[in-house]
């Protein structure tokens, strides 16, 4: 997300970080049930990549050749101008335009729930813990979550706003095992220091995945388990089963019981997505944004963030911006790619929210029918709708996400349920 509070960000000097102390404390058992299963060892190395990747043109060079930031480098990408959002914030100001204020009523929150042993389901389980915080307990045992922010606003500083309308499913603490976090890019909807801090206090073992550029952030905050990574590189994580500690009587026993004794291994593949990134406002695009998927135990996901797809003029909401005189707009050539070397995924967690205006945001979030369209183009065989029902980010009405998502699946002839679904918050599936 990049909405309104990056404007906002720009004149407030920096992060309190004492938010964590706040942190609520895990349970002794989650910790070391944790603690005493696996370590992990990470190895790095180029993946499989397209012609077009090659010369990085993702990267912004100084004179020296040294990278100093990132930039998306296809025509599908337009910048959002500050004169847009400062006129979309003052209109809201003034009340020319509404933002929804939603009860929180609108989208079903049920009580997440978790396999409390790594073998005990021979399927991919998912869990919406909302917006674009997925956790996923894969066949093969290992236990991945996705962007994970738990606080009640997604701003540097709660007075200006961007309060939760939905509550999280669950406490961080309830998450039986985290092996692998994988972070999209930095912007506070997607990354919390808090909540980061709780997942590395209640689970030391934990690795973290995250775009170039992001490693520093991690070691300021205590966080030693860090491998950032470009576009295209792969990592292959093992997580190994540890020798129990004599006086780890009660982990020793459930771990034996009721996790694999060989080696977890898994594949993490840092992938494009288009978008930016910013965290204090003069920082913009200093760190990377990307895309991910997680392969292991023979399934795989692919996990888009936050992203844009297209680019299109500004034109009435009521036109359609795919229809013929359009048609022939660029889209972000990346998804395919993504889809022709490493798909096809068995499920992907996609984008539907934070739309509107259009033509503001088109270049960082994908509409409904864009996100239909990154699916297909990423041969997923199934997709889950993520970036939407938590936050009001932009103006439109918080259920017309989900509902676009089912008109654009009818019309282009597929399923409206059963392909790419939407979910209460709290919701497993499995796969
Ligand atoms: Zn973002």
């Amino acid at each position: 997300m990049r909405p309104l509070f990056q404007l906002f960000s720009r004149h407030i000097a920096g992060h309190s970080r004492k938010a964590h102390l706040q942190a609520s404390a895990a349970t002794a058992s989650t910790a070391l049930l944790s603690m005493a299963a696996y370590s992990a060892s990470v190895a790095k190395h180029p993946g499989v990549s397209p012609n077009d990747a090659a010369a990085k043109p993702h990267h912004v060079k100084d004179r020296r050749g040294r990278t100093t930031g990132f930039r998306n480098p296809h025509p599908s990408f337009t910048k959002s101008k500050t004169l847009d959002i400062f006129m979309l914030f003052f209109k809201w100001h003034i009340g020319l335009i509404k933002f929804p204020e939603p009860t929180g009523k609108e989208v079903s929150v049920v009580p997440a729930q978790f396999l409390q042993s790594r073998i005990a389901s021979p399927n991919l389980r998912a869990t919406w813990l909302g917006h674009a915080c997925y956790y996923l307990e894969y066949p093969s045992g290992l236990r991945v979550l996705f962007d994970p922010v738990m606080e009640n606003h997604c701003t540097p500083v709660s007075f200006v706003g961007f309060k939760r309308y939905t509550q999280p499913p669950c406490d961080l603490s309830a998450l039986p095992y985290v092996d692998v976090v994988v972070i999209s890019h930095n912007h506070y909807d997607h990354l919390s220091y808090p909540s980061v801090c709780e997942i590395q206090k209640n689970h030391p073992n934990t690795h973290f995945f995250v775009p170039l550029g992001l490693e520093s952030w991690f070691k300021k905050a205590g966080i030693a388990n860090v491998t950032e990574m470009d576009w295209w590189d792969d990592a292959e994580i093992t997580l190994s089963p540890e020798a129990q500690k004599s006086d780890a009587g009660r982990a020793k026993s459930t771990a034996s019981s009721n996790a694999p004794h060989e080696p977890i291994k898994a594949r993490i593949s840092c992938l494009p997505s288009q978008h930016t990134s910013s965290r204090k406002g003069f920082d913009e695009n200093k760190t990377l944004w990307s895309s991910w998927g997680i392969a292991s135990g023979g399934k795989s996901v692919w996990f888009g963030g936050d992203t844009g797809y297209r680019s299109v003029p500004q034109i009435p909401k009521d036109i359609d911006d795919y229809g013929s005189e359009y048609s022939h707009l660029p889209v972000c050539p990346q998804f395919r790619q993504i889809g022709e070397l490493c798909g096809p995924f068995d499920l992907g967690l996609i984008p539907i929210g934070a739309y509107e205006p259009r033509h503001i945001f088109l270049g960082e979030h994908a509409n409904p029918v864009d996100a239909v369209n990154i699916f297909q183009d990423i041969k997923c065989r199934r997709a889950m709708a993520i970036h939407w029902g938590t936050w009001v980010l932009t103006p439109e009405e918080v259920l017309e996400p989900p509902r676009r998502l089912k008109e654009t699946l009818r019309l282009k002839g597929l399923p409206e349920t059963g392909v790419f679904d939407v979910c209460a918050i709290g919701e497993s599936r499995e796969f």
